[in-house]
């Protein structure tokens, strides 16, 4: 990929679900987005405008029904599945609301596990235990490495799933209202996190929120309606 090439360029984006059925809907209406490395991004807009789908689509864990996606400076339009999960590994990683923790694994396997998968991005495989305790530790979380998720809270345990989307050095995260489940105090102490990784390492984030005053603290913000975007403007965060 060049200096100049964007890491996400999508252009005339459409999904239509159950195409071809009576029931067909199309929830993304020709999208053109463009995502450069390191942008620290909200993507916000009412229930059913199509963020999540917008998001599996970027994610490559749903296929576009039209439009072209280059990822990484490849177009991965066209790509079979084992080439999608290649690409994903590669250059994406993902944390959920709902933090999907493997529950008979400790904290630290937890953040291991991506790794475990396929060649990551700059991340040898006898390096990885020692990556996932420093991970842990940037998300406060180094003496709670042994303990599996029930023994820890809810905020824990999602920035043990942060540490599971960074283990493989990705370029883009893609984050699903990661916070959604979390009170106000612990969700901003997660979003303060996810902006300490973009300004310390250059991960670029695309946040999906419905919270305001988070969307507010991002440097640009992305509004879906009814499967087209509203409105794209860069935002300057007050702290
Ligand atoms: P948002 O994340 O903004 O709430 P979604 O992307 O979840 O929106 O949903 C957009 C629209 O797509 C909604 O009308 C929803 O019902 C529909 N939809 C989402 N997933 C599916 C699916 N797997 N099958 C059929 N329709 C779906």
């Amino acid at each position: 990929m060049s200096a100049a090439e964007p890491l996400v360029a999508i252009r005339d984006l459409h999904k239509t679900y159950n195409k071809g059925l009576p029931n067909a809907e199309e929830v993304l209406h020709g999208i053109d987005l463009v995502i450069h490395p390191g942008e620290f991004t909200a993507l916000i807009g009412p229930s059913g405008s199509g963020k999540s789908t917008l998001l599996n689509i970027l994610g490559l864990l749903e296929s576009a029904s039209g439009g072209s996606y280059r990822l990484g400076g490849r177009d991965v339009t066209a790509f079979a599945d084992d080439e999608r999960t290649l690409a994903r590994h590669q250059v994406l990683g993902f944390i959920f609301q709902f933090h999907h923790l493997l529950p008979a694994f400790t904290a630290l396997e937890n953040v291991m596990l991506p790794g475990l998968m396929g060649r990551s991005r700059g991340v040898l495989q006898s390096d990885l235990r020692e990556r996932a305790m420093e991970l842990l530790d940037a998300v406060g979380l180094r003496e709670a490495c042994d303990k599996k998720p029930t023994e820890l809270s809810g905020g824990m345990q999602q920035r043990v799933a942060i540490a599971r989307a960074l283990v493989r050095n990705p370029q883009l995260v893609l984050a699903d209202e990661p916070t959604g489940n979390l009170d106000t105090h612990s969700s901003d102490s997660i979003f303060a996190l996810l902006r300490q990784f973009n300004r310390e390492r250059g991960t670029g984030l695309l946040i999906v929120t419905h919270d305001p005053r988070l969307a507010a603290r991002c440097d640009r913000i992305i509004e879906l309606v009814d499967g087209q975007i509203a409105s794209d403007r860069t935002n300057t965060p007050a702290v």
